[in-house]
């Protein structure tokens, strides 16, 4: 097997919208659908196999039963989670523990290193990330004081930006963003701030002990890599858990695969892969010891590898 096709799945969220299926062409539950969890072998949201030799399998289970196909790779679960986001409504500032933090707290859950690339936003967006506390005191003073907003760091953003999101940055999506998420498979999320809303006539809960814990004093930014890749795939980040590549398809290209595994998005287009039609919205992974793979066609994709130790 070579390439396993995954099937997404969908996740209903008050501040969802329906550019899901507006953009991409999914069938979705309702026009508050804020997530498609791509390719997940987390237990809040499990992918299928579609198609294939192992169609319908979960993807949990193809990782335990046929390790062979990622490459023997050594984590007892499937490490990496891509989602698409459709932010209609802003999102509540948040912050994720790192695994020790959350081995320890979170009943052995892995912590969550994520990083966002902009599919598509609105004219004057905006995303929050980071901070500008200088010391943990002043921290907890700012959000115990609710001195937010010169604590919050908001900056502008447009199409194709990118922005890795290691644990302890403080983070959020504001209305009118569309991002493609790689991250740890976590589901892990410490809610600092939600803008004094209610829902259901209450406050969503707070988890300011928990944040204060974790947040990382000051924040430091962490830059894309600049364009130094030659070819049709430009790496935007490497850390220790994930890299992963813009790829920009116009004619034929051959991807040599050198990874466990790769999960790949196609964000724009469609193309024939290893002779197979892909389009838009379609997912799949890129099983190990595939050798080249042949791209004929014009797309656009955002692809992942793990981290090889
Ligand atoms: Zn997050």
């Amino acid at each position: 097997m070579r390439i396993i096709n995954i099937k997404p799945i969908f996740k209903e969220v008050i501040w969802g919208g329906s550019r899901l299926k507006t953009d991409f062409g999914y069938d979705i539950p309702s026009d508050h659908t804020g997530e498609c969890w791509a390719v997940s072998a987390h237990p809040d949201g499990e992918c299928r196999v579609a198609g294939g030799e192992y169609d319908g399998m979960l993807l949990s289970e193809l990782w335990n039963e046929h390790r062979e196909l990622f490459g023997n790779y050594p984590s007892d679960r499937f490490p990496l989670l891509t989602k698409i986001i459709d932010a209609n409504g802003d999102l509540s500032i948040q912050v994720h523990p790192d695994d020790s933090y959350a081995a320890v707290n979170e009943n052995g859950s892995l912590g969550k290193m994520e990083c966002w690339y902009i599919l598509d936003c609105v004219e004057n967006a905006t995303i929050i990330i980071g901070h500008n506390a200088k010391t943990k005191e002043e921290l907890e003073d700012m959000v115990r004081n609710d001195r937010w907003s010169e604590l919050i760091r908001e900056v502008p953003i447009k199409k194709g930006d990118f922005f890795q999101i290691d644990p302890g940055t403080v983070h959020a999506i504001k209305a009118g963003t569309l991002i493609l998420e790689t991250q740890q498979s976590s589901d892990i999320t410490y809610r600092l701030y939600d803008y004094g809303r209610l829902q259901n006539g209450k406050p969503r809960p707070l988890h300011i002990d928990k944040s204060l814990d974790v947040i990382e004093v000051p924040f430091v930014e962490r830059k894309a890599y600049e364009t130094e890749e030659s070819g049709w795939m430009r790496k935007l980040y490497s850390c220790k858990y994930y890299t992963v590549w813009k790829a920009d398809l116009n004619g034929e290209e051959i991807l040599k695969n050198e990874y466990p595994f790769m999960i790949v998005s196609v964000i724009e287009g469609s193309a024939e892969i290893d002779g197979t039609e892909y389009k838009k919205g379609d997912h799949f992974i890129i099983a190990a010891g595939t050798g080249d793979i042949t791209f004929k066609g014009n797309a656009e994709f955002i692809m992942s590898a793990p981290a090889i130790a």
